[in-house]
């Protein structure tokens, strides 16, 4: 067993790890290729940057692309991500020939690499199309969606099936999101990374010296929201129960903290609409971080009494469960993935509204035996559900049954 491995072996255990090897054996050296839309910011590069090692240690040759493009594109692919989790808009037709325009380049760019590889993973709809333009490819495609398809407006789903459905298959987080597709789906959702530094210990020190960095009373209790700001993380509404918790809890702080994602052109927008509702109460923390502040986030999840995200849609959330493995419950919004994360009552308690946000907030504060309760519920419930070992498990599952599964079977030896 490589170091890495043998990391992963302390944490998730030995024969957890056996178990990959022996899925990965008869996949030595295949070329397996993801795309997604960015390295930094956002949950799906969270998950690559670590998933791609682990997937490389166990001896697939795996690699990385990202397409990138023109201010238009990302105009497009953002109306494609809002469009996907139900808001009613319309893509013009220059904005969907950027994105044509810019998956046909980004084909032609890595054409040898994408119609040679054994499997190719594509994330999300921003590479979507590359498929159409790389008609003598070799090996499976696999469409990966990360968002909350359950209700997408039709007309921008429409379009984009047209793409997905020349894929050997697609890769849904959630039952809910599952679409009418002409080829199998298959359920897997994402996790996130034990030993990375989001996720490892810290000592109290170091959390001590982030919450003095930006101000933050030790002494006093602390919400934390961690996301990119957007509409649908709903940030403005968690400072609106932080309000209403205030009246009673005058001590509470709160922490917003987000950064930007190179694919997202709307976060300051939002960010200028959390400003503005936050106003000069000294209170509440509005902090814009650098893409690799993993420590600071690690600490400031560390930190906090609760976790919050609230959002009103939701793929999966990793924030959640990098929060739950901490030993912190959540309060999240009874929505998509964090509907798989928060068993509501148990792990954390699942709200609609600012108003039931606030209810649940002074109601874990004033009983600190069930707060530690549930946060130790969650972090057992992270450890046996959400850790990029068991990810991996299902990747390996679903490839070696695209190329070597016959019917029923599977050959693994
Ligand atoms: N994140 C970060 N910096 C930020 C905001 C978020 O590193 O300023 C991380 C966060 O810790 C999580 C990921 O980005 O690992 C966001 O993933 P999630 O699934 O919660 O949401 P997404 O951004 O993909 O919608």
């Amino acid at each position: 067993m490589n170091d890495l491995l043998n990391n992963y072996a302390h944490v998730a255990g030995e024969d957890v790890i056996q178990h990959l090897q022996q899925l990965a054996a008869p996949l030595e050296g295949i070329r397996v290729v993801h795309v997604n839309s960015t390295r930094i910011g956002g949950g799906v590069a969270e998950i690559l940057n670590k998933m791609v090692p682990l997937m490389s240690s166990l001896g697939l040759d795996v690699q990385w692309e990202v397409i990138s493009g023109e201010a238009e594109f990302y105009q497009c692919t953002k109306s494609f991500h809002n469009a996907l989790q139900g808001m009613p808009v319309e893509v013009s037709m220059p904005l969907r020939k950027a994105y044509e325009a810019t998956n046909e380049q980004t084909a032609e760019k890595h054409r040898q690499l994408l119609t040679e590889a054994d499997v190719v993973i594509v994330h999300d709809p921003q590479p979507a199309a590359l498929l159409k333009f790389l008609p003598g490819r070799k090996g499976k495609w696999i469409w990966r969606c990360h968002i909350d398809v359950s209700r997408p407006y039709r007309p921008v789903w429409r379009y984009l099936k047209d793409f997905v459905s020349g894929y050997d298959g697609s890769v849904f987080s959630l039952v809910d999101f599952t679409q009418v597709l002409p080829h199998p789906q298959y359920l897997i959702p994402p996790s996130i990374d034990p030993l990375s530094e989001k996720n490892t210990d810290l000592a109290v020190g170091k959390v001590r010296a982030v919450l003095q960095e930006f101000g933050i009373d030790p002494r006093r209790p602390l919400i934390v929201q961690v996301s990119r700001f957007d509409r649908f993380k709903d940030p403005v509404g968690v400072i609106r129960a932080y309000r209403l918790t205030k009246r009673f809890i005058p001590q509470l702080q709160l922490v917003l903290a987000g950064g930007g994602a190179t694919d997202d052109p709307e976060g300051d927008a939002v960010l200028n609409e959390v400003r503005e509702a936050a106003g000069d109460d000294p209170d509440i923390h509005v902090l814009l971080l650098p893409a690799d502040a993993h420590v600071t986030i690690n600490a400031l999840q560390r930190a906090a009494d609760i976790v919050l995200q609230k959002s009103i849609r939701e793929g999966f959330g990793l924030t959640v469960s990098e929060a739950m493995w901490k030993g912190k419950p959540v309060i999240g919004g009874d929505t998509g993935g964090i509907r798989l994360q928060v068993s509501n009552h148990h792990t954390g308690f699942l709200v609609s509204t600012p108003e039931g946000a606030a209810l649940r907030i002074q109601y874990l504060l004033r009983n600190r035996e069930k707060l530690t309760q549930m946060g130790e519920k969650a972090r057992n419930f992270v450890r046996d559900n959400f850790l990029l070992t068991r990810q991996v498990r299902e990747y390996l599952t679903i490839i070696l049954g695209m190329l070597r599964g016959t019917g029923e079977r599977m050959e693994i030896s």
